[in-house]
């Protein structure tokens, strides 16, 4: 029977290091930490783990706090000096490591820096580079981009555009654009009460 090999903290850390934002970074390696290392023999490091991926998701969705921020912080702290084996104490350590960096704030506050958290970015239309093609429109399963398509000898027509509130982020017009019109921007959201 083929061996089942153990996924290592040091392994999963490298894959998590393929992310540019630290909650990204902190979430993929808590819930890989979860589904592979974690025993679950000592309290702080299995009650630590699953409410870290709580407030990590909290962040990464746009509705963290800054009570998220300080409670990651307490879970590592508490991780590190009570857990039994150095399997936790890393995971604690790494936790720590990402929090300091300041973009677990800067979630709190609305903004991911690196544009990966999906509830902070948006999809918008480049007029510049827009001809007004129709081919993303035809794409958008969800009814959110609005325009006309240019017929021949008229001029006067408006680039496309991403109605906000029906864009799901799925990707497609940006993969069909011939253009490369399609990008996407950081957005703030509103702050959290
Ligand atoms: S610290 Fe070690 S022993 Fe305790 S739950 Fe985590 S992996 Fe298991
Ligand atoms: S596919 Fe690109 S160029 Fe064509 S209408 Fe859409 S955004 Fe404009
Ligand atoms: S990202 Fe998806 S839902 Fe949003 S405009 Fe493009 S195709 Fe439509």
């Amino acid at each position: 029977m083929a061996e089942i090999k153990e996924l290592k903290v040091e392994d999963i850390r490298k894959s998590a290091e393929e992310n540019s934002c630290p909650v990204q970074k902190a979430l993929y390696y808590i819930t890989e930490f979860i589904s592979g290392p974690l025993c679950g023999k000592c309290f702080p490091c299995s009650m630590g783990s699953y409410e870290a991926r709580l407030r990590l998701q909290a962040l990464a969705d746009g509705r963290g706090t800054g009570a998220d921020v300080r409670a990651l912080k307490r879970i590592a702290a508490e991780m590190a000096e009570a857990s039994m084996c150095k399997k936790g104490k890393d995971t604690a350590a790494f936790i720590t490591a990402w929090t300091s960096a300041g973009a677990f704030d800067e979630h709190a506050g609305g903004n991911c820096a690196a544009g990966e958290c999906l509830p902070f970015i948006e999809y918008r239309v480049d007029p510049d580079k827009c001809t007004m093609c129709g081919v993303c429109k035809d794409a958008c399963k969800y009814g959110a981009i609005l325009g006309e398509k240019a017929k021949p000898f008229m001029g006067g027509y408006l680039s496309f555009e991403i109605r906000q509130k029906r864009c799901t982020k799925c990707s497609e017009c940006i993969k069909v654009c011939p253009e490369k019109a399609i990008i996407t921007v950081v957005a703030r959201v509103p702050e959290a009460a």
